[in-house]
């Protein structure tokens, strides 16, 4: 039987990666802690700012939303409801009655009554479904967060998805999206600071924080993430993982530590103007939010 490192009593939770036996309440100590530390190396926040946390009632934007809370940050939530059917209505419910059980605010934006739901967007756009969802994610994120005097916006993107993207983004020498991959993207021009506080923390390792600490979580994926390319890489880093632990954490940290100083030294900011119909920062006259407004408005008027 293992045993917790820090009382002796029965270890709930392994981490092989740091080679950590833990019980329930010092796994959820050790989680908090690590949140803390990447705010602090990233110098993501402090405890005056007002951050908005993005929640798609997954379990990597619950337990960081409840992670900051634990550590006394002044966090509410911020749900944009895609229209995604069923996969919607559930996790909206989830992310609902999490923020009633913490007594937090959360903020909805709906694309049904904003524009229309992703589904229908589909039509108007030849772009993945996700490339199309993400514009609209990030133009409500920022345009919110600036409404509402927010000045951070945290994202519940983990470990995972970040050695995925950039074990993606290297594979293809995409230089210009290395150059970027901070965990944290200042604020400029329009753009509020967006920070990611779980980047140092695996799927599993949420999943498990979700689940020790009672946060009812939706356990589907979105519907169209299915085939996503990031999944095949997840998968291929994940083998590489369970052959030797601490790989993922290894090929990330080592990133920023090493090779993120050296890329960011040759980095041109993109020239970033108001968009001419919202006012929001777009690198071209029209920002990407309003031209996908415009096809969806074009193929009505003709419908
Ligand atoms: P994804 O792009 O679905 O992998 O989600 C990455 C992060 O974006 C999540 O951890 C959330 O912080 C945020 N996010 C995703 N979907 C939503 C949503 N519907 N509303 C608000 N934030 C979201
Ligand atoms: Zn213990
Ligand atoms: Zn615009």
């Amino acid at each position: 039987m293992r045993k917790c490192i820090k009382c002796g009593e029965k270890a709930q939770v392994y981490l092989p990666q740091h080679r950590l036996s833990l019980c329930k309440q010092h796994y959820l100590e050790w989680f908090d802690n690590r949140v803390e530390k990447t705010i602090k190396e990233f110098k993501m926040f402090n405890r005056k700012d007002k951050v908005l946390v993005a929640v798609s009632g997954g379990k990597d934007s619950l337990s960081l939303w409840k992670s900051l809370i634990n550590l006394g940050y002044d966090a509410d939530g911020f749900y944009i409801n895609l229209g995604i059917g069923e996969y919607s209505q559930k996790s909206y419910e989830l992310a609902k009655s999490f923020s009633e059980k913490v007594g937090k605010t959360l903020h909805v934006v709906s694309l049904y009554k904003e524009m229309v739901p992703i589904p229908e967007m589909r039509k108007y756009d030849s772009r993945p479904a996700c490339s199309v969802c993400g514009t609209v994610k990030r133009y409500y994120m920022n345009k919110f967060a600036k409404e509402n005097g927010y000045k951070i916006i945290a994202t519940g993107h983990n470990l995972d998805d970040e050695a995925a993207v950039l074990f993606s983004n290297t594979l293809n020498w995409s230089v210009e999206y290395l150059k970027r991959q901070y965990p944290v993207l200042p604020e400029e021009d329009g753009f509020i600071r967006k920070v990611k506080p779980l980047c140092k923390i695996s799927e599993k390792e949420s999943a498990m924080y979700a689940v020790l600490s009672g946060i009812d979580y939706i356990e589907e994926e979105c519907p169209f993430s299915e085939g996503a390319t990031s999944i095949d890489y997840k998968m291929f880093l994940a083998q590489l993982e369970e052959k030797s632990p601490g790989t993922k954490l290894r090929f990330y940290s080592e990133f920023l530590r090493k090779m993120y100083p050296i890329l960011k030294q040759s980095e041109e900011k993109p020239k970033l103007q108001p968009c001419k119909i919202c006012g929001e920062p777009s690198t071209n006259e029209i920002c990407a939010f309003c031209n996908l407004k415009m096809k969806i408005s074009q193929k009505e008027a003709k419908a």
